[in-house]
């Protein structure tokens, strides 16, 4: 691409505006409702909110999947409304990683050929030593010729995880990636965005429903009906590879005393 230019800032998403309406029959549904959202490079954000808030919606569009229909995107200071499809859809397989809630492997397709895929549309050369060492990264290099049906939940994720880190890429999109996990798993896949997010610095989104996941990550974005409605710092993230997830009669607990003295529950204890 010729029209990369520095970026002015840091920050690799700056989205300004952002609306997306739905055409449903005869009726216009605004799903998103003019979203502002700035993201620095390094950082791991994760955005919740209820079923139907637009998190995907929201997703799609940062990845570059779907477009907006008013405001602004600029990705590491580019605009992404001046790029050809032709560009957009290099910048997706070069800089975007993208991790599903339902895997979305290929049935019949092993863990090694998986991994390779993307390398194979940027034209990357020593494709099965990277897809390698990509599935050993994330603890699955005594699995490369298995397929799908023949591993976990967990182990099917580690797969998409790996495949969407193969060519390097600087921002990761993960819509719900533990949805479909039991905790053991979840926590397994939150270690490895962890470490990536801390070893590699690699810009990190994720979608959960589960505040507990959450609290792994450094920024929690809550979105309701289209719109963005708080916007916090975690001061102390949890590590994953310490944290253990309370019981759900501690969590309701601390809930409730939270609620009744009002965020003092400390001094009661
Ligand atoms: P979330 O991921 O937060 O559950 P989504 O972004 O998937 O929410 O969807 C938000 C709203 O937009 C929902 O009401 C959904 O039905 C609607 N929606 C999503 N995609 C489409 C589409 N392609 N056409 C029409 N409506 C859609
Ligand atoms: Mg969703």
């Amino acid at each position: 691409m010729d029209n990369v230019t520095t970026p002015a800032t840091t920050a690799v998403i700056d989205i300004k505006g952002i609306t997306k309406t739905y055409n449903v029959g005869e009726f216009d549904l605004q799903v998103l409702k003019g979203i502002d959202l700035q993201i620095e490079a390094g950082d791991f954000v994760s955005i919740m909110g209820p079923s139907g808030s637009g998190k995907s919606t929201l997703m799609n569009i940062l990845g570059l999947l779907d477009q907006p229909t008013a405001g602004s995107y600029a990705l590491d200071g580019i605009d992404v409304a001046e790029m050809s499809q032709h560009d957009l859809a290099i910048i997706r397989n070069r800089k975007i990683g993208f991790v599903f809630q339902n895997f979305n492997l290929l049935k019949r397709t092993s863990a090694l050929r998986q991994v390779e895929l993307p390398m194979l549309y940027s034209g990357t050369k020593g494709r099965a030593q990277k897809a390698k060492a990509a599935l050993e990264a994330v603890g699955l290099g005594e699995r490369l010729d298995h397929l799908p049906s023949e591993l976990s939940g967990g182990q099917q994720q580690r797969v998409a995880i790996a495949r969407a880190l193969v060519n390097e890429p600087a921002l990761i999109l993960a819509d719900e990636p533990t949805g479909n996990l039991d905790s053991r798993s979840g926590k397994e896949v939150m270690q490895i965005f962890q470490k990536l997010n801390r070893e590699q610095k690699i810009t990190t989104i994720f979608v959960t429903h589960d505040s507990w996941i959450a609290r792994h990550t450094n920024r929690v974005v809550m979105l309701r009906d289209g719109l963005i409605t708080a916007d916090q710092r975690i001061a102390e993230p949890l590590d994953a590879r310490t944290a253990e997830r309370p019981s759900e009669a501690e969590e309701l607990a601390s809930l409730l005393e939270m609620t009744y003295y009002g965020g003092k529950a400390e001094e009661y204890t």
